[in-house]
């Protein structure tokens, strides 16, 4: 008879894991939400512009939040009719729309940009290496998951053209942003930073190369 230990293989517990978090997070969302009037699609785009500088198209609204552009599309004009968003000539292509916050949906993004606050805390609950290990986990989880196409590209770190790792001896802070020309560990390293460029695929690889190499974490 097989084991109870060794019928699971550790993959398999750390996707359960990951997917009972996700379940948390979706209920949390569904309740936040409702108590609102709003979708939990709606609630992301509000959090997704507040955290943006400038106004984003439907495209990059959908492509952000892995939607389809009718589903963004169908979002954004119910939070128009709500006047907690306008739409507006893009800066960038006259031609286009662009989605911005009215100062309402300033307040309410606010509010649906902490839903997430409680799994905060629970990760508050880590001492400081294990959340600097749980971090570094996360970025390859979603970088691996990020080249599978199975979800949006995000604007981390360790895909920016801006990032160089280990640039200095010092444990604490061994990599160097360029955008803010100052040196950072890995407890900094960003999921979602508002200036990422992503940096060109040969680059790319070199500094993944050269970020992995070293596996030692410092809190
Ligand atoms: S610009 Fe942002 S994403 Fe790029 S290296 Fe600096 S902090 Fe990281």
């Amino acid at each position: 008879m097989t084991s109870p230990f060794e019928s699971d293989p550790l993959p398999a517990r750390l996707a359960a894991g990951l997917a009972k978090i996700g379940l948390a997070l979706r209920n949390r969302a569904w309740r936040e939400a409702g108590g609102r009037g709003l979708t939990p699609t709606q609630g992301q785009i509000l959090a997704l512009l507040a955290r943006r500088a400038a106004p984003l198209t439907l495209g990059e609204i959908a492509r952000e939040l892995a939607v389809t552009p009718a589903t963004a599309s169908d979002a954004v004009e119910a939070l128009r009719a709500k006047r907690l968003v306008r739409k507006g000539r893009s800066r960038q292509d006259r031609r286009t729309l662009a989605v911005a916050l009215t100062a309402r949906g300033r307040a309410e993004a606010r509010r649906a940009a902490s839903w997430a606050d409680f799994l905060a805390q629970a990760a508050g609950e880590l001492d400081a290496t294990e959340q600097a290990v749980l971090l570094r986990a996360l970025i390859k989880m979603i970088r691996a998951l990020q080249e599978r196409g199975e979800i949006p590209v995000a604007r981390m770190c360790v895909t920016c053209r801006f990032f160089r790792p280990h640039r200095y001896p010092d444990p604490l802070r061994p990599h160097h942003c360029d955008f803010v020309n100052a040196p950072f560990g890995d407890r900094q390293l960003r999921l979602d930073c508002a200036d990422h460029v992503p940096a060109p695929a040969p680059d790319a690889a070199f500094v993944w190369q050269s970020f992995i190499q070293s596996e030692e974490v410092r809190p």
